[in-house]
Order: structure tokens, then C-alpha cells, then sequence
């Protein structure tokens, strides 16, 4: 298991306080049922349009929306003619979809360990696992925030290799004033119902090497030249290529397209609850009990995750245990890929995997979605810590009920 507190600590109807609570998004009956009164399930699709061009302005890029984030990195491994004999250079601190979409094609997976601030991808280690072997880097945006992919750009060029950025968790997370993304060759995106915007099971492939753009259309439409015959560009189409079934249905689209046009609103009141959480609990951070996740500067993060490193693993299943006993879901990720059983089978580590191993034994995650009540956290955990709540705290409210979400207030 890689979320093994969140599979039986996530129970919304049990914890008072669960780890994620979805975003009910203002259009999203108005377009279900638009779907479903029409009974429009088929061609030309417009919500899945909708979503893609959303996606498109929002990326300055080609889009290809799929059913899943781990369906966009199975075709980024297509695409990148992954087979037997290459070797794939990866974070080990990641979820088993970005291993998973390239063993699968039969390449040698190659963990490498993450940098201490953000937990992404440490690009010294990525140097030095590159072999004649190397087909391609695969970066990991963790909790949203962006890997150094200018760094891993340069050296993909350099040795001639393809750079993938499982971008799963960074949508509406942005660099210099623009949606990260946009560098690597192919971005894949993830609307799984634990993203902060989603349809339940939902994803997306962002083609910016323009070489693949038609290629991955093909991909994603059972390798037939289908969009280009919608297109006006063949007079009928044929199967071309392999591929796979990837394009979400209507009902899904329908739902993601109500997420999207909701997605500031979202990521503001996000924003606002992991501030109040850094805020509140800066002062034990100061007392060394445990540190803070960064905020880098240049970037404006999505708020993915907030998380807590503390010193030692008992620690921190002791105070998941004891946040849990208060009806507080506070689940800790990811166990190591390079000693996962699949990972032992599928590839090797390169380096060492120190920071791995310490952040997948002492990460904790709080409770994050919009309108999450920071407070009795906030309590808890100073309990925990038997500190007395600053009380310079006193004014943050008990809930930050998005003003913009209203549909969120806890208790609903
Ligand atoms: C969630 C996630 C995935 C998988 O996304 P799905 O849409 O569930 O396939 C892949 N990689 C990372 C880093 C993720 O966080």
C-alpha cells in the first residue's frame, strides 16, 4: 500500500475531520443533466472539448484529455517509444503510476533520491544515473510545487534524452506568473478525486513537443486517425497506429468542466487554509518539533498538500494515531518505490535514497480542502506537543469557508 494511513484513516463519514473533502462545483448539476436530458454521450463532445480547451489556454499548449493521469503517462511512455533495454531515470519518492505507465512498456526503472526542501527530483542524482542506456527523465511535481525542470531541461538536450512531468498535482500552480508544465516534452495532469480539481477519475496528457501532437491524438483514439477526420483533414479514418481508449465520456467531462471554471476560486481558499496551518503552527516549528513545508519564491503553489516533517518515525505515527483518536484523518505517503515490492522487480536505485527513506518515514499530511476547519487541528496538535496554542492564533477563524465556496462549509 502507498497511502497506507489514508486507506483506512479517509472515511469522510467517520472522521469528523477528513483528510480531503471534494469541491461540489456551482455548474456541475446544470451540465450532468445536460448530458443527461439530451442524452448527449457522443460525437463531436462537447464538454470534453470544453475541458480541453480550457486546458489548452491554460497550458499555451496541445492538450489531450484522458481518463486518468496514469492513462496520460502509459501514452507519454508510448510516445516516447519506450521498450526493453531503455531505462527510465525517476523519483522513488513518487506515486507507482509514474513507475508503473514505463515498466510496463519493458524499460529498466532507475529511482533516484528527491532534494531535502521540496522532496522533488535531486538533479545531481538524475546526472549521475544517466547511462547510454537512458531514454528518458521523468520528474515528479511534489505537493504541487515545481521540480527544478530547467535544470533537468538542460541536461535532457545535452545527452539527447525526453523529459516527462508528472504534473498530477500542480495544476493552477504557477512559476514567473504562468501555469507550470509547459517545459518538458509531455506534462501529464491528474483529476483523481483526492486533486484539488477533479471528476472523480480524470486526467490529462499535455503535448508541448510539437512532433507528438498528432501522434498522441491517435494514441488516445484506439491509434485510429479519428480526429482528423472530425477535422476536415482525411475524408475517412482507419486504424494508423497501437493505442488505447483514453478519452473520458460526456458525464465525466461534464463534471470536470464545472471543476475547472471553479479552479481559482479553489485554489485561493486552498491557499488561504495552508497559510493559516503554516501560520499557526510556525511557532513549534521554531521550537524544533518539526519543520514546515516551503513556500519557494517565484512561485504562487496550488496548496496541494500541507505537511509536517518530524524527527522521528514514532513520532509521527504517534501523532496520527492520536489525531485520529480526535476524528482527525492526517495520513502519511509514500512508501519508497526503489524497496516496493514491484519496484525491486521492475528497476534499481541509483545513488542513495536517504531523503526518501527519512521523508516517507517522518511526512505527515493535514486535512486540506476548502473550508477545512484549520483550527482544532491547529489544538490538536499543540496538545499533541503539550504547547499552548499561541495566541496570536486567536484571530484566524475556527473555519475559512471560502468565501467563494460556499457549498463547502463543514457540516454540510
Ligand atoms: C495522483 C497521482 C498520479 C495518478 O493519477 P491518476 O489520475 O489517479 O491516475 C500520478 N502521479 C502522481 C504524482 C500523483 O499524485
Amino acid at each position: 500500500m502507498i497511502h497506507a494511513e489514508a486507506e483506512s484513516g479517509d472515511q469522510p463519514n467517520v472522521m469528523k475531520i477528513p483528510f480531503n473533502r471534494n469541491h461540489r462545483a456551482s455548474n456541475e448539476k446544470q451540465y450532468v443533466e445536460e448530458v443527461l436530458s439530451r442524452a448527449a454521450y457522443g460525437a463531436p463532445y462537447p464538454f470534453q472539448e470544453r475541458c480541453r480547451q480550457w486546458l489548452e489556454h491554460r497550458f499555451d499548449s496541445e492538450v489531450v484529455v484522458t481518463q486518468s493521469c496514469t492513462d496520460a503517462l502509459e501514452m507519454a511512455a508510448l510516445l516516447c517509444r519506450v521498450g526493453p533495454g531503455d531505462e527510465v531515470i525517476l523519483p522513488s519518492f513518487t506515486f507507482s503510476s509514474t513507475a508503473t505507465a514505463f515498466a510496463l512498456r519493458g524499460a529498466a526503472l532507475v529511482f533516484v533520491d528527491i532534494e531535502p526542501r521540496l522532496f522533488n527530483i535531486d538533479v545531481d542524482a538524475v546526472a549521475k544515473a544517466v547511462t547510454a542506456r537512458t531514454k528518458v527523465i521523468v520528474a515528479v511535481n511534489y505537493a504541487g510545487n515545481p521540480c527544478d525542470i530547467d535544470a533537468l531541461r538542460r541536461l535532457s538536450d545535452d545527452r539527447d534524452l525526453l523529459l516527462v512531468e508528472d504534473a498530477a498535482q500542480s495544476l493552477m500552480t504557477e512559476r514567473d506568473g504562468r501555469q507550470v508544465g509547459t517545459t518538458a516534452d509531455l506534462t501529464t495532469i491528474s483529476f483523481h478525486n483526492t486533486k484539488n480539481i477533479h471528476c472523480g477519475e480524470g486526467g490529462a496528457l499535455v503535448v508541448n513537443r510539437p512532433e507528438f501532437r498528432s501522434r498522441a491524438h491517435i494514441l488516445s483514439e484506439k491509434g485510429t486517425n479519428r480526429r482528423a477526420f472530425f477535422l476536415g483533414e482525411v475524408d475517412k479514418y482507419s486504424w494508423v497506429d497501437i493505442g488505447t481508449s483514453a478519452l473520458p465520456s460526456e458525464l465525466t467531462s461534464a463534471l470536470l468542466l464545472s471543476q475547472l471554471e471553479d479552479a481559482v476560486d479553489v485554489t485561493e481558499s486552498r491557499r488561504s487554509a495552508w497559510s493559516a496551518y503554516r501560520d499557526a503552527l510556525r511557532p513549534l516549528a521554531e521550537r524544533g518539533l518539526f519543520s514546515l513545508p516551503v513556500d519557494p519564491d517565484g512561485v504562487r503553489h496550488n496548496a496541494h498538500i500541507f505537511h509536517l516533517l518530524v524527527r522521528e518515525q514514532e513520532v509521527r505515527d504517534e501523532l496520527i494515531r492520536y489525531l485520529r483518536d480526535r476524528s482527525i484523518s492526517a495520513p502519511f505517503h509514500y512508501l519508497p518505490l526503489h524497496s516496493s515490492r514491484a519496484g525491486l522487480r521492475h528497476g534499481r536505485l541509483s545513488g542513495g535514497g536517504e531523503i526518501t527513506d527519512r521523508v516517507s518515514s517522518r511526512l505527515i499530511r493535514l486535512p486540506l480542502w476548502p473550508g477545512v476547519p484549520v483550527r482544532p487541528v491547529v489544538e490538536a496538535i499543540h496538545d499533541f506537543f503539550g504547547v499552548a496554542l499561541d495566541e496570536r492564533f486567536e484571530s484566524v477563524p475556527t473555519s475559512l469557508a471560502a468565501q467563494s465556496v460556499e457549498s463547502q462549509r463543514p457540516g454540510t
